[in-house]
């Protein structure tokens, strides 16, 4: 089922950026599509995406907060065997989508568990980053103080 509009924010109606932060609780082998089946520690993982499509992030956040039917990105793979706990936006035109990946990358305790994860299309290492610990909202805002980044719970 999908969750109700009421359930989020009005702001995913527009179109932004966003992290899903997830708990894998115990060690799972994976396989995520045609980049091969990887062994993942459990901890936490944040992976980044942006909706810039009509449906806005509130289309694009339903299809990730929503058990999948037919995988199609990799993330849908991941979530096979992670749970989504949070997510943070950024309802604006403005891409920050790389350079959030980028900058999660930096955080203490990042790792890239799966090169090129949700990153087929650019440049970037990977769109993925495993955490041992709970990522802090804090901790990655710090990383680009003028933008706002709203945490939200399902
Ligand atoms: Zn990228």
């Amino acid at each position: 089922m999908p969750i109700s509009d009421s359930a989020t924010p009005p702001a995913w109606k527009q179109p932004g950026t966003y992290i899903l932060i997830l708990e894998m609780e115990v060690d799972h082998s994976v396989q995520i599509g045609r980049l091969g089946t990887f062994d993942l520690r459990a901890g936490w993982y944040a992976y980044v995406g942006s909706a810039f499509g009509s449906g806005g992030l509130r289309g694009r956040l339903n299809h990730h907060l929503t058990p999948p039917v037919r995988p199609h990105w990799h993330i849908d793979y991941l979530r096979a065997a992670a749970t989504v706990r949070e997510v943070w936006t950024v309802a604006s035109p403005t891409p920050y989508e790389h350079r959030w990946a980028s900058g999660l990358g930096s955080l203490l305790g990042a790792h890239l568990p799966i090169p090129r994860f949700g990153a087929s299309d650019c440049r970037c290492a990977a769109h993925l980053v495993h955490f041992t610990e709970h990522p802090l909202l804090a901790a990655f805002q710090a990383l680009s103080p003028t933008v706002h980044i709203t945490d939200w719970r399902p």
